[in-house]
């Protein structure tokens, strides 16, 4: 169950109004919702469960737009090679992966998310060699009690992808409608509903096919469930769509297909023509930004501050572990101010409180939960955390927008709370089993690296 809560001494970042601060503030939450934000004392409330802030940032749960929760398992493997040969050796995993190793790892990124003060990820899940790979890594999401968007997504075709993990359309389709189904009966018992759905074709068009394509903007429709793709990610995508399909980018291929839309969103764009970046603004596109992982793979540098400037929505992501190689959206943030201010040689280029709303409310928009959470205001689900400022790497604060993007660490989230229910306190996981957890990630990260070189395939 939910909790009733109230929140009092705390120095609140809503994430409404640009710089707005509240201080000292508090948060009165009912039944999981936002009920009261305000300066000054809290009202009385009954038999809330009462936390004393004591002078802690208190703003709203991070957002992590793009990831593969169970890549933890495959930190730092492969980290020297660019895009097409990476992809070769992880969709090559396919061929060994288990909905074992799906739901240890999975457990694993919620359990480093959940320290890190992330409340929402987005889970872009492209590999299921087994029809329950995808419904272990659901199980191991659930269980951790963050909320969710789980993107179930399709590849049809191309030479990196092995056969195990090939779909045809219409095969594919039916397994995600029994996933959904099979999601809605555990909804119906579970009056929370934090986890929901999408779908997309994976990495357009290196592995799908223009039959995809045509018929999985239908599909999405016809169930309500949003797209996630990985676009544009690198130069090399883009020469494929230039060499196979006649087009200028990814993008104005995916328009084609009425792929771009309200519910949509893009992990990377990369690289894109200005006409693109429109097309993203006109659709009502959103875009993860995965900075670490553009770097770790070599891929370039996203054009940030032109899709803001145009009006596109754009929210953080870190990408799976295998190209990050953490979880860790504080590390995000301050990369992402970083790399703009040098790309564009203009430290101003970027401030701190866009990069704060990016991911956070940029994040709940993209995934289609701009109304649920994101910010600190009255109706929003309470997904919350409070950050200790105290230590010797934050302080003195002098400016504490700039502050929490560039000084403020992962560590120094306290407690986290979704739906109002309380997931970390004073650091320990309520919810988890944290030695547990990382114990048996570290069998199925063993066993998975065993078995991978154990491979005829090498
Ligand atoms: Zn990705």
């Amino acid at each position: 169950m939910s909790g009733d809560v109230v929140v009092s001494n705390a120095v609140i970042i809503p994430i409404t109004e640009r710089g707005r601060i509240l201080q000292p503030g508090y948060v009165t939450v009912k039944d999981g919702v936002i009920t009261g934000v305000g300066q000054g004392s809290p009202p009385q409330v009954g038999n809330a469960c009462s936390i004393d802030a004591g002078g802690r940032v208190l703003m709203p749960g991070l957002v992590n737009a793009h990831t593969h929760l169970y890549q933890v398992l495959l930190r730092a493997v492969w980290e020297d090679l660019p895009l097409f040969p990476w992809l070769k050796r992880i969709y090559g995993v396919a061929e060994v992966l288990r909905p074992s190793h799906l739901y240890a790892g999975s457990l694993l990124g919620c359990l480093e998310a959940i320290k890190g003060g992330v409340t929402t990820v987005c889970e872009h899940n492209f590999l299921n060699p087994h029809a329950d790979c995808a419904s272990e890594s659901v199980r191991a999401i659930r269980e951790s009690r963050l909320r969710a968007v789980f993107a179930r997504t399709i590849m049809d075709a191309g030479e990196v992808v092995p056969h195990c993990v090939r779909e045809k359309p219409d095969q594919a389709f039916r397994l995600i409608e029994r996933l959904l189904a099979e999601q809605r009966n555990i909804s119906e018992d579970d009056a929370e509903n934090r986890i929901s759905f999408m779908t997309g074709p994976n990495t357009p068009p290196i592995n799908t096919t223009p039959e995809l394509l045509k018929e999985i903007r239908d599909f999405a429709n016809r169930n309500s469930i949003g797209i996630s793709a990985h676009v544009a990610e690198s130069s090399s995508v883009v020469e494929f769509v230039r060499q196979q399909h006649g087009r200028t980018g990814v993008v104005e291929y995916l328009q084609e297909f009425g792929i771009p839309g309200a519910d949509a969103v893009f992990a990377h764009c990369v690289h894109l023509s200005e006409g693109e970046i429109q097309i993203l603004n006109s659709t009502g596109t959103s875009v993860s930004h995965n900075p670490v992982s553009n770097m770790m793979l070599g891929d370039g540098i996203a054009p940030v501050v032109e899709m803001l400037r145009a009006g596109v929505n754009v929210a953080l992501g870190t990408d799976g572990a295998a190209s990050n190689h953490s979880q860790d959206l504080f590390e995000t943030m301050k990369v992402a101010s970083l790399l703009q201010k040098v790309h564009h040689r203009d430290p101003g280029v970027i401030d701190p409180y866009t990069v704060l709303r990016m991911a956070t409310f940029g994040g709940a928009q993209a995934l289609g939960l701009g109304e649920v959470c994101g910010t600190v205001e009255v109706g929003k689900k309470a997904d919350l955390i409070l950050v200790d400022l105290e230590s010797a790497h934050s302080q003195p604060i002098n400016d504490l927008f700039s502050q929490m993007v560039h000084c403020a660490k992962s560590g120094d989230v306290s407690t986290v709370m979704v739906n109002g229910r309380v997931l970390m306190e004073d650091r320990n996981a309520l919810f988890l089993d944290e030695p547990q957890v990382i114990r048996s990630a570290q069998e199925a990260g063993r066993e998975l690296m065993r078995r991978i070189e154990s491979r005829p395939s090498g």
